[in-house]
């Protein structure tokens, strides 16, 4: 069975530009899967307190048969594989951070996959690309629409559309 996923792409090491576009057609070239929609670029400040280069951050939408661990995996093999990820602490610096933010509408919380993404709610780096894709999409455990959470975000983090 297929299901609509949502994947948050982000990088500030390298060419940011190209790094986006590189993710997105290893995203295409997934097993059982197709990318049916991309968010514009933004740049962004990074969150965390840690200093470091802006991000450039969008969203691809993926019609995929993977399963949601299947689907983690993957994404974690081309962040290590195509983009030689090395571990740089929670918040530092990345050439790729590929994340699963919605699934269709299934809420999951494990150890390791945690559905919706849990700070998909207070993100604008992340609510700005979904809303430009799909801004009636609904948060399903929250039950508002990625309009509604953007709309009421009170952070003021800069998200500038490249
Ligand atoms: P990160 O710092 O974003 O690379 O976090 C990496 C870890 O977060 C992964 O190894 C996953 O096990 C875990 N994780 C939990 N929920 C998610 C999700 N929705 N998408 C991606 N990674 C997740």
């Amino acid at each position: 069975m297929e299901e609509c996923a949502y994947i948050g792409l982000g990088t500030n090491l390298g060419d940011r530009e190209l790094n986006l576009l590189r993710a997105v057609a290893e995203l295409g070239k997934l097993p059982g899967s197709r990318v049916t929609g991309l968010s514009p670029f933004y740049e962004t400040e990074p969150v965390g307190g840690v200093a470091q280069d802006n991000f450039y951050n969008a969203v691809a939408r993926l019609q995929t048969s993977l399963s949601p661990a299947d689907l983690l995996e993957r994404l974690k093999e081309v962040e290590v594989k195509v983009f030689r990820r090395v571990p740089s602490g929670h918040w530092g610096p990345r050439s790729m951070d590929l994340d699963i933010l919605l699934y269709g509408a299934q809420v999951l919380s494990g150890e390791r996959l945690t559905i919706p993404h849990p700070r998909l709610a207070e993100r604008r780096f992340v609510l700005q690309p979904l809303a430009d894709l799909d801004p009636s999409l609904r948060h399903p455990s929250l039950g508002k629409t990625i309009a509604e959470l953007l709309a009421s975000l009170t952070t003021d983090e800069r998200v500038v559309r490249i």
